[in-house]
């Protein structure tokens, strides 16, 4: 492979902690290439900007370039960018943390030492703990945002105020970001691990699901209240306690549903799931002092954060209802196969992807929660064995004398065709406990 026929005559050293796409502009700015695209010339290689996402296909791509414009090894190279890798993998379920975006800066610090930090594209980073500021998505002079050019690393790359001229306005920063400055690499990893797992709960505190949100990062500038509230869910039992309160009677109130519906109360399994008892020891809640005073839950960001799908999905203001595959299989204890045969016999709409009408979308908690409500009017509840005889669902099958699929005994319950009783006492059932065999309930199992 032959792209350069010599090293570039300046060739710098990446400094610790600075972001990869920061090390290529102070190359670019060194050599006299003012923009990527004149760098890319040189290695007559198309830009892309997932060249610079580090640990993508295309970041292994160009880092020869990269590696022979110095005269490094590829391996000596790639060794001063592995954590921005690292925290990438540790938060990839989530959010493209590590993707490059518009710049984000701490002018003081650039002014000062002349590179670009990768911390400063984090999403859960907001501030400069050096300057004690908040980081910049623009220039204070112009108000432009900044472009992916050498001059980025002097001043504004619209109105060329030099940064050494900015004032430095200090506030104080929020106690996770404080706590995250003093720790060590292997502490934060540990950390951020449980930090981006609550923070989903955090940033849309009334979805009935939670995936991967998409181009956060473009739409959430300062996300601090949500990281600062997602560390007192992750450290207090009585925060997500609350929390999950809250949520299931915004659901209640929202869905006109009954004021039990434990399809409800299972929608808060994956937060206690992720209860650890050894992260609340090892980090501890960020203040000194207990919060005080009520804790406001965030007020859920923008839609636009979502994933594609899932905001094509409904109408912008009830794709909180949206929910994957997974969740209302859970929620349900239905094998897919059963779901969907209830869609074809109209029980749940039916609705496809955007992008491909063969995709099928899982029903959205409104129909499951519908559905628990229609099924109260068609099982009676028997407090004692009752003289009749009865039948619970598992046993309907062979009740009727025919082997039926739930979906079908489902229907014609709903259609009033049979009559269902059971003798449980308690007051309130999910749906598996009525409909399901033990044997469908098992391959569901072996299949989530
Ligand atoms: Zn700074
Ligand atoms: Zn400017």
């Amino acid at each position: 492979m032959e792209f350069l026929s010599h090293p570039y005559p300046i060739r710098p050293r990446p400094v610790d902690g600075e972001l990869f796409l920061g090390f290529v502009l102070r190359l670019a700015d060194m050599n006299g290439r003012e923009t990527l695209a004149d760098l890319f010339c040189d290695f007559k290689s198309l830009r892309q900007s997932r060249c610079f996402f580090v640990r993508s296909d295309d970041f292994y791509r160009v880092l020869p370039y990269f590696a022979k414009a110095i005269d490094m090894s590829c391996t000596d190279l790639r060794k001063y960018f592995m954590r921005d890798g690292l925290l990438h993998e540790v938060a990839s379920n989530t959010f493209y943390r590590t993707k490059i975006g518009k710049p984000v800066f701490c002018p003081h610090c650039i002014a000062e030492h002349g590179y670009i930090k990768s911390k400063w594209l984090y999403m859960h980073i907001n501030h400069c703990e050096v300057h004690e500021c908040k980081l910049l998505h623009a220039c204070p002079a112009c108000g432009a945002e900044q472009k992916w050019e050498s001059k980025l690393l002097h001043r504004c790359t619209n109105c060329a105020k030099p940064w050494a001229d900015v004032a430095i306005v200090q506030v104080a920063l929020p106690a996770y970001e404080q706590t995250l400055a003093k720790m060590s690499t292997t502490q934060e990893e540990a950390y951020l691990e449980h930090l981006y797992h609550y923070v989903k709960f955090s940033m849309r505190p009334f979805d009935a699901t939670y995936d991967k949100y998409h181009k956060a990062i473009e739409h959430l500038q300062d996300t601090s209240k949500y990281f600062e509230y997602a560390h007192l869910l992750a450290t207090l039992e009585y925060v997500r306690h609350d929390y999950a309160k809250h949520r299931k009677r915004r659901f209640i109130k929202d869905l006109r549903s009954e004021s039990i519906n434990k399809l409800l109360t299972n929608l808060d399994a994956p937060l206690h799931a992720a209860n650890d008892e050894s992260f609340s020891l090892n980090f501890p809640a960020v203040s000194k002092e207990q919060p005080s005073g009520k804790i406001e839950i965030p007020d859920a960001a923008t839609y636009k954060i979502l994933t594609v799908n899932r905001m094509r999905q409904h109408a912008a203001n009830d794709n909180r209802y949206h929910l994957r595959w997974e969740d209302s299989q859970r929620l349900l204890s239905m094998s897919r196969n059963t779901i969907v045969s209830l869609i074809d016999r109209g029980v749940f709409k039916k609705r496809t992807h955007a992008t491909s009408s063969a995709k099928l979308i899982a029903p959205a908690l409104d129909e499951l929660v519908e559905l628990h409500s229609r099924l109260r009017t068609i099982i009676k509840i028997l407090p004692t064995k009752p003289s009749f005889k009865t039948a619970r669902w598992s046993n309907l099958g062979s009740y009727l004398g025919k082997k039926r699929t739930i979906a079908e005994l489902l229907i014609a319950g709903l259609n009033r065709e049979i009559s269902i009783y059971t003798s449980s006492s308690v007051e309130d059932f999910m749906i598996e406990e009525l409909l399901f065999d033990v044997g469908e309930l098992e391959r569901f199992k072996l299949s989530a």
